[in-house]
């Protein structure tokens, strides 16, 4: 099986790691987004549909951080963070065309490459 290696922001690329029995600080994850160190980390105990969701989780926290929403709390409503979500999503899906259709569909597409 193919996973995706990496995810491309834009502003940073991303390395992706799978390992079983990730924990953080002695706390078990299913993923976990060091901005730092630019690695998502994929707990690789769940089954595969989880393993997408988990990644796809991550992703949308690295999309929503390019769009300037950090730790803090902030108010917001249902257009602005859909515009938010919509724009991220499109870039996201440009600069990943293999992990965007990975997570949507998992094996199941056609990939020429
Ligand atoms: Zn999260």
């Amino acid at each position: 099986m193919t996973l995706p290696k990496t995810i491309d922001a834009g502003w940073a690329v991303f390395e992706i790691r799978y390992s079983a029995g990730l924990e953080i600080e002695s706390e078990k994850m299913f993923g976990y987004v060091d901005f730092d160190e630019r690695v998502v980390r994929i707990n690789t105990d769940a089954p595969l549909p989880m393993l997408r969701e988990t990644l796809l989780h991550e992703c949308l926290h690295i999309i929503f951080a390019g769009v300037g929403l950090g730790e803090e709390k902030i108010e917001t409503n249902n257009e602005n963070l859909t515009e938010q979500t919509t724009k991220g999503l499109m870039l996201f899906s440009r600069l990943n065309p293999f992990l965007f259709k990975w997570l949507i569909y998992g094996e199941g597409f056609y990939d020429p490459k």
